[in-house]
């Protein structure tokens, strides 16, 4: 029996980020294990705390002075071995504390905070048991806590040991149950109460033959009830009688059901392949087969049957009595997706994504843990699922930004399913129409496996797009959203009765500065990265190198009045569509009309069955989505993605845009698509027009090598901040300074400058962005760094890392 525990307290600063060495009390001896959660002392006084066992030990030279572990909160561990191990590499490589990456692998519901019950354990005054009490045996002391007087009358009832204080088991009391049914009675028994029974009592006589036939097991009553026609108060004359005793059945909240829905059932067989499916799924069942752990990055345009390659690896990865897991980008997370997974699968599959309940995502999670789900589909945090024997792993859509998590553990799903297909011997497979230029990089230097799939599955050519100058419809016709060409391909729709689907791109929203009669964008003479505007101080920022100038009233390019900043909300484009179309049935999704549970998934239902006419909605749109009657979408404004500051503006603009053309024409029908734009030279959007990856990633290659950027150049992104701007200004010339004389003189260091939203919730944030290309003192030296800011000298400031940041905002 080990006597000693390491265990990673729930204190988040850098001193304490570490493993703290506590007693074993006997007591506990039987519940410790690895990964199990505990309430330890920590600190002076009576203060306590979780955290999680990560260690045990003998106690060699143990001198008694270790403070015992106080509780246990779990039955069983919630952490295993794996993901402990993988919980240290993502501190070390995110700069996270690693308590917080703990928390981040486990379901909402394991996150909560310790809950505290009072329990009277001796008599105590009326008064107490009816004010304090509310005339129940317990109490939940977080419910009292803001209440001084209560709290110290509670301890002084402690001291007289009248109440005793418990740590709540949280599994025991999140698991949801519903009532079963158990005999009492043997076989035999059963059959001698039979021959006490009148002649008449049929229902009685039908209860017993059924309980013969259960035995010792637990049926629920719902299920007896089902199965045997009888009423529930015949049930409950065998609980009086003493034949049958009710016992809670622990169910789980499944989110979707697991029975695939009858009108899916042409989803279920497993498709005869082409020859570059074939291919692909080939190369991967080797790796499986053989248990290596090579990345695939599988690249195929929209319609190309990407999903049917991933979902054949799944079954040769199940067959192999392997797991499963695959990631998808939250906002693709359709039921569309799901169902085809589901259909193939049944009750395999688990389900893990944001709009699920904390309880039905505690309880999916069980399911995987307890091994009753073999195959995974989530978006991005899913890439923690607690499976056992994974045998492949798949990244959808593995371009996307989502994959990376903005807040701390600033961790890469992509990165993490690596790791862990390294550690369990499993191929990992990146799959895209547009993979990121780090991806396809490393595919050109072989570091992944390139597999291609360079057809769509029904041969349906791509739809051609057309792409309409803006800075023309605004000169004729004055300003709107909707040019004539995109108007009357909308109203051409309406009359064949088919449906349009129309994307307005929110991102980098009135935040830029943009030329309406020549396209110019506001750029840094220094970075050519677009200027951002800052209406606190009137000026334009670059937020990479500093540089500042006034708004400008004139183009410096044209030298046009019509300089704007650029920016519409999805609203007032709804309205002014229903202006111009008044007949059209219009579904606006954006974030407002999705934010209750469910509304995304009814909002496409109706669109799917035909109960508007036009999908009006921001990027969400784009993903996934496959209706076959729509034959039209349309981009309101392909620009505003290109005038962000951010050096992956073009590469974001152009995979947004191959994304929402692959939604029209999905069936037999001809699709179009229209892109309004005010660059229509911009090689994003012609090289999206033209359906040319290649051509793509070689422009952007080369731009990205000419100013230093990924995949030429590692990224890390340093944040300060501060309620007052001096000094988180002050902060980061500090850390500015140590970081020119620690790393090598061929890295490049970039700021300080404020951020983009440079106030936040208070604060002020300053930053430095540093591009290098190998320097074996970055890691040591950003640690120490963070030590460093949490000493005195930098009083109230916080300090933030990035690895390989997404955004530059
Ligand atoms: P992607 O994921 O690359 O967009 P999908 O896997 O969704 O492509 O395939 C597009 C369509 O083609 C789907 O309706 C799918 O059922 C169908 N499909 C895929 N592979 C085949 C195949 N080998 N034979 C027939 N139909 C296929
Ligand atoms: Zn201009
Ligand atoms: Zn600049």
């Amino acid at each position: 029996m080990p006597e000693l525990a390491q265990v990673v307290v729930d204190v988040p600063t850098m001193q304490t980020n570490q493993p703290y060495t506590y007693q074993i009390p006997a007591t506990l001896e039987k519940q410790i294990q690895l990964g199990v959660r505990v309430v330890v002392p920590f600190g002076k006084g009576s203060r306590t705390v979780q955290g999680f066992v990560v260690g045990l030990d003998q106690a060699t030279d143990y001198d008694g002075k270790l403070k015992p572990i106080q509780a246990v909160m779990d039955l069983q561990p919630v952490i295993n071995r794996e993901l402990l191990t993988l919980s240290k590499w993502l501190a070390d490589t995110t700069y996270s504390f690693w308590i917080s990456c703990l928390y981040t692998m486990l379901p909402n519901l394991l996150k909560a905070k310790t809950s505290r019950i009072v329990r009277i354990i001796d008599e105590v005054s009326e008064d107490v048991f009816f004010d304090i009490f509310h005339g129940k045996d317990e109490l939940d002391l977080s419910t009292v806590q803001d209440q001084p007087a209560i709290i110290s009358q509670l301890l002084k009832l402690k001291r007289a040991g009248k109440v005793a204080i418990d740590y709540r088991i949280e599994d025991r009391a999140r698991a949801k149950t519903v009532t079963g049914i158990r005999s009492r009675l043997t076989f035999e028994q059963l059959e001698d109460e039979r021959l006490g029974l009148h002649s008449n009592a049929h229902a009685q006589n039908k209860l017993l033959s059924y309980l013969q036939t259960i035995g010792e097991k637990v049926v629920k009553l719902k299920e007896a009830e089902r199965l045997t026609g009888l009423k529930a108060a015949t049930f409950n004359q065998g609980q009086k009688k003493g034949w049958l005793e009710k016992v809670p059945v622990e169910v789980y909240r499944t989110p979707l059901g697991q029975t695939p829905s009858p009108d899916d059932q042409h989803l279920a067989k497993p498709l005869t392949l082409n020859d570059d499916q074939a291919a692909a799924v080939q190369a991967i069942d080797r790796a499986i087969d053989q248990q290596e752990s090579p990345t695939f990055l599988l690249q195929g345009v929209t319609g190309s049957g990407k999903t049917e390659v991933y979902l054949q690896a799944i079954a040769a990865a199940l067959a192999q009595g392997r797991t499963a897991l695959m990631l998808v980008p939250e906002i693709s997370l359709t039921p569309q997706i799901v169902n085809r997974v589901r259909s193939r699968f049944g009750s395999k599959m688990a389900v893990l994504h944001s709009s699920l309940s904390n309880g039905e995502r505690f309880d999916e999670w069980r399911r995987i843990e307890r091994g009753e789900a073999q195959v995974v589909v989530g978006a991005r945090s899913a890439v923690f699922a607690p499976l056992k024997k994974i045998g492949i792993i798949i990244l959808d859509e593995e371009h996307e930004a989502s994959y990376k998590q903005d807040e701390s553990p600033r961790y890469h799903a992509r990165e993490v399913a690596k790791w862990r297909g390294k550690y369990h011997h499993a191929p990992v497979i990146l799959g895209s129409a547009t993979p990121s230029l780090e991806s396809r990089a490393r595919a050109v230097k072989k570091v992944y496996q390139l597999l291609s799939l360079p057809h769509r599955v029904n041969e349906q050519p791509l739809p051609p797009i057309q792409v309409v100058d803006m800075r023309e419809q605004v000169k004729k016709y004055g300003e709107s959203n909707f040019s004539r060409e995109l108007l009357q391909a909308v109203d051409q729709r309406l009359q064949r009765r088919e449906q349009s689907i129309l994307m307005l791109n929110r991102r980098g929203f009135s935040s830029f500065m943009m030329c309406r009669d020549c396209g110019a964008v506001l750029k840094c003479p220094n970075c050519d990265i677009s200027l951002t505007l800052h209406m606190d101080t009137r000026t334009m920022k670059c937020h990479y190198c500093g540089h500042e100038e006034p708004i400008p009233q004139v183009c410096p390019n044209c030298h046009s009045r019509q300089i704007r900043y650029y920016g519409t909300g999805t609203e007032k484009v709804e309205q002014e569509l229903q202006q111009l179309l008044p007949q059209a049935r219009i579904i606006r999704m954006d974030v407002d009309t999705t934010r209750r549970k469910g509304m995304h998934e009814k909002l496409l239902r109706q669109f799917g069955q035909h109960q508007a006419d036009i999908l009006l909605g921001t990027q969400m749109i784009a993903k996934g989505l496959d209706f076959p009657n729509v034959t039209l979408v349309g981009v309101l404004n392909a620009d505003t993605g290109l005038g962000l500051p951010d050096f992956r503006s073009s590469e974001r603009t152009f995979d947004l845009l191959s994304q929402v053309s692959g939604r029209a024409g999905r069936a037999n029908k001809q699709g179009q698509v229209i892109i309004q734009t005010y660059n229509p030279d911009h090689y994003a959007i012609k090289d999206a027009q033209a359906h040319d990856y290649d051509r793509f990633f070689k422009q952007e290659m080369g731009l990205r090598h000419q100013a230093g950027y990924p995949p030429y150049y590692f990224t890390v992104r340093l944040m300060a901040s501060h309620p007052e701007e001096a000094q988180a200004a002050k902060a980061m010339a500090k850390i500015h300074d140590r970081l020119k004389r620690g790393l090598m003189p061929s890295t490049i260091i970039l700021g300080p400058t404020p951020r983009a939203i440079a106030r936040m919730k208070r604060r002020y944030y300053y930053q430095i962005v540093i591009k290098y290309k190998k320097d074996p003192h970055l890691h040591e030296l950003l640690f120490d760094i963070l030590q460093d800011t949490q000493s005195k000298g930098y009083k109230d400031v916080q300090v933030s890392i990035d690895p390989d940041p997404q955004y530059f905002m």
